[in-house]
């Protein structure tokens, strides 16, 4: 229920544990925003301050702090009314004004481009979000667009779903909030795939009451009496229903075999710590076979969103195919809320600490390094601080002119695009433009810019490039290509007018099965018999060399084989003598 005025929205936050400071704060935001969305409508008619309401009611849910439940409630007023960003900030402080501007800067990134992919835009939608609280704002105004969406003109109904499918659905997976992913999924999957739906809808009702009463009536007494015989104290065994669009998604996989899905309903054991979660673990092993395969201990290993449960699938009672997921209370609810479950900071709680917010953001990690850059709070001040961190902050993301995303270092320059696009675009590189306009190799980059690179063919990197450039891969790229091109050190000019004789190859290497035998191999691709071959495995050189000597008809013959020589994996440099 969408509370409809204070009274109501109030109570909610009082049974959900805000304070009195809190609620007060909150109420003036509430007001605040009645009056600038007066005389506002809904598509569906309503005043427009029911959805902002609805907002903060989802974000109190999700037990997001006060500032959050602040901002939720203003989210619309710079779009909507006209209010400015000043005005919030005088009236409601600097946070407030930071995520609400951060929710309508969100609500501008177009996604009409179907070229872009979506991965790229998933990755910019995060980065643009400097704050983790923008982005769920985000999703739970998306909650209620989508769950009032059929007020909409069904043209934009239909791109409102797909953009719901393929961004903001994936988002609140990837930060673990099972609870938004799956209803966003299920309420845009009917006009998305309107058919597929149908029919998933039906088969699902088909075989959902059946086996709901099996699981209620067969199973789960025999599991009550286990427990009580182990001394287990479940908090609860439920089950759960899968959503239509994972299962759709999954049946896609499964050639639309329905019999092959053994998870349209799943047997949920909520206990009270992890040791119960193996001992139950072992109880159900004892009670009825496992299937091979089919244990996953995501306690022991998360999945990258941070989800932990254990599930197992067995022959269940009547040797009836079942699955089971396994979990202790915390898990539940991190299963739901997500990152927000550690997240969420209403006073009077002990704020957890900023090392478990990094440990559910393992995928984020991926994309940056800031898990260094988080301490560990002690105070709710430097708490709340750190909810603010910039995940992104070490990391620039910019685009290709076709619009995919690049995840560059800090102050990255054009050279280190060019090199994490491609090697061979920065070994040839020789300008970039910026938004269109040239730039100075060396300009640091800032996200959202889209970057060109000039290349020629013949061009080669600069020693003085490795002065600016910030990424590794550039710094390697650059080294290994300046070193290839020194490191077929030609004939000294008296040496290069002697022509037939008896040329000595010196091959700096990093030993590997199989070398010798590529680099015979380019000896006999010439139709040249090696006439000694020497290994120096010498202590003070940092690599081992091969030393050999072959006849050969000119200098120019002996040029070609060391640059064929240099070629080869593993061959780090290349000299030779007559
Ligand atoms: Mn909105």
């Amino acid at each position: 229920m969408i509370p409809m005025d204070w009274d109501q929205f109030n109570n909610k936050l009082i049974t959900l544990g805000y304070s009195e400071n809190d609620r007060l704060q909150i109420e003036k935001a509430f007001s605040f925003a009645s009056q600038a969305h007066e005389g506002q409508k809904r598509a569906s008619g309503e005043p427009y301050v029911t959805h902002a309401v609805a907002v903060a009611t989802e974000c109190a849910d999700l037990q997001l702090d006060a500032v959050a439940l602040m901002a939720s409630l203003l989210h619309d007023t710079i779009e909507d009314c006209g209010i400015t960003r000043k005005e919030i900030a005088k009236q409601f402080g600097e946070d407030v004004a930071f995520l609400v501007e951060g929710v309508s800067k969100l609500g501008s990134i177009r996604y009409n481009d179907a070229q872009r992919k979506i991965e790229s835009l998933r990755k910019m939608f995060l980065a643009s979000a400097k704050d983790i609280r923008v982005v769920l704002i985000k999703l739970a105004d998306r909650l209620h667009n989508m769950r009032t969406i059929r007020f909409v003109r069904p043209e934009k109904q239909k791109r409102i779903a797909e953009e719901t499918l393929e961004i903001y659905a994936p988002i609140a997976y990837r930060l673990g909030i099972g609870s938004v992913k799956g209803e966003l999924e299920d309420l845009a999957f009917p006009l998305v795939y309107p058919n597929e739906y149908a029919w998933v809808k039906k088969e699902v009702d088909k075989r959902v009451p059946e086996g709901e009463q099996y699981l209620r009536e067969e199973v789960k007494h025999v599991l009550e009496r286990a427990f009580v015989a182990e001394h287990i104290e479940p908090i609860a065994i439920d089950y759960r229903k899968k959503h239509l669009y994972s299962l759709w998604k999954k049946l896609l996989r499964y050639d639309m075999d329905m019999a092959r899905v053994t998870d349209l309903l799943a047997m949920r054991i909520v206990v009270k710590n992890i040791e119960d979660c193996y001992r139950v673990l072992g109880i159900m092993h004892q009670l009825w076979k496992p299937l091979p395969g089919r244990i996953k201990d995501y306690i022991a290993l998360p999945k990258q969103n941070g989800y932990r449960s254990i599930h197992t699938t067995v022959f269940c009672v009547r040797n009836k195919i079942t699955e089971f997921q396994i979990r202790t209370r915390e898990m539940h609810k991190e299963a739901e809320h997500g990152v927000a479950a550690h997240w969420a900071y209403i006073e009077g709680e002990k704020p957890k600490q900023g090392g478990e917010v990094a440990g559910r953001m393992q995928w984020v990690q991926k994309l940056s390094d800031w898990q260094k850059e988080i301490g560990t709070p002690e105070g709710s001040e430097e708490f709340l601080e750190s909810l603010k961190i910039d995940f992104f902050n070490d990391r620039v993301f910019v685009l290709t002119p076709k619009g995919e995303v690049i995840d560059l270092p800090m102050d990255a320059t054009p050279v280190d695009f060019a090199y994490a696009v491609h090697t061979d675009i920065g070994n040839h590189m020789i300008g970039a433009k910026v938004n269109g306009k040239m730039a100075p190799f060396d300009r640091p980059l800032s996200s959202g810019e889209t970057i060109e690179i000039l290349t020629q063919k013949n061009r080669k990197p600069n020693l003085e490039w490795l002065s600016f450039v910030k990424s590794s891969i550039a710094k390697n790229r650059i080294r290994a290509a300046l070193r290839k091109e020194s490191s077929v050190t030609p004939l000294p000019a008296y040496a290069q007018q002697q022509k037939r004789g008896t040329y000595q190859f010196t091959l700096t290497i990093q030993d590997r099965v199989g070398l010798l035998k590529d680099i015979s191999a380019v000896f006999s691709a010439f139709r040249i018999n090696i006439q000694h071959i020497t290994f120096n495995n010498t202590k003070n050189k940092s690599y081992p060399e091969i030393v050999l000597s072959a006849q050969l008809r000119d200098t120019k013959q002996a040029e070609r084989i060391a640059t064929r020589l240099k070629n080869i994996r593993d061959v780090e440099e290349v000299s030779y003598a007559i």
